[in-house]
């Protein structure tokens, strides 16, 4: 079977003061049997120096693995799609990170042009901020593709996330530290077609992650979609 992770950070984190360099994910993949990685920068890095966005994209092009993408910087420039990457990371734009949003961001006027062009690219952005702010965004998007991560552990509680997009048939979710349980009840409610398998290296580890997944009471064909095809179908790979 097939299997993408489909959200890992690669590089240097100036506020952890680690790395996680290309050998420690490809040792990970080959322990678990993952064929692709998506890789993004930390947030911190990329907040501290934006050229980390080119250094991910020279690394995926040496390391075929590799799946780049792109960390939206705070003044909501697009994924500049000419260059290659196929996804983009949103976190906790111009808030604080992992706990509370900033809601000025939404009145910013650049924010139409980055809704519009993300729709003209047409790439799917990992978009984690809380949840009344990832609802007000939603609700002024119409094809953008955007996946919620941790089911939304980070942003609140998962099921109230599942109860708010339910109905949002481009609001994905990926199941990086999230419980087994919560991931049935997601996949059940929404169908494995908006489920995406993802480790989020270094918070959590490839071979535990997977066989979360992998241990999952559903249907093969259903796993497939989670590992491997729903992030292929969203990127536009073959
Ligand atoms: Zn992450």
């Amino acid at each position: 079977m097939e299997i993408i992770d489909s959200h890992t950070h690669w590089g240097p984190s100036v506020t952890m003061g680690i790395e996680v360099t290309t050998t420690e994910l490809l040792r990970q993949a080959e322990q678990s049997g993952v064929g692709k990685i998506v890789i993004f920068p930390f947030p911190s890095q990329a907040l501290a120096d934006q050229a980390i966005n080119a250094q991910v994209l020279a690394e995926a092009n040496r390391e075929h693995a590799f799946i780049p993408y792109y960390y939206i910087p705070e003044d909501l420039r697009p994924i500049p799609r000419e260059k290659g990457f196929y996804g983009g990371k949103w976190h906790w734009t111009r808030g604080v990170q992992d706990a509370s949003s900033n809601y000025q961001v939404l009145n910013d006027p650049r924010l139409r042009g980055f809704i519009e062009e993300s729709e003209a690219i047409n790439l799917p952005i990992i978009f984690e901020e809380e949840l009344a702010f990832t609802d007000t965004f939603v609700g002024m998007t119409k094809t953008m593709k955007i996946i919620i991560p941790h089911l939304g552990l980070l942003g609140g509680n998962p099921l109230d996330f599942l109860a708010v997009f339910k109905k949002r048939e481009h609001v994905y979710f990926d199941t990086a530290l999230a419980g087994q349980e919560t991931i049935v009840r997601f996949i059940k409610d929404i169908g494995a077609e908006r489920v995406l398998f993802g480790s989020d290296i270094p918070f959590g580890t490839m071979k535990n992650e997977l066989n979360k997944v992998l241990s999952l009471p559903i249907r093969d064909a259903d796993k497939e979609l989670i590992l491997s095809k729903n992030v292929k179908r969203l990127i536009g790979f073959d």
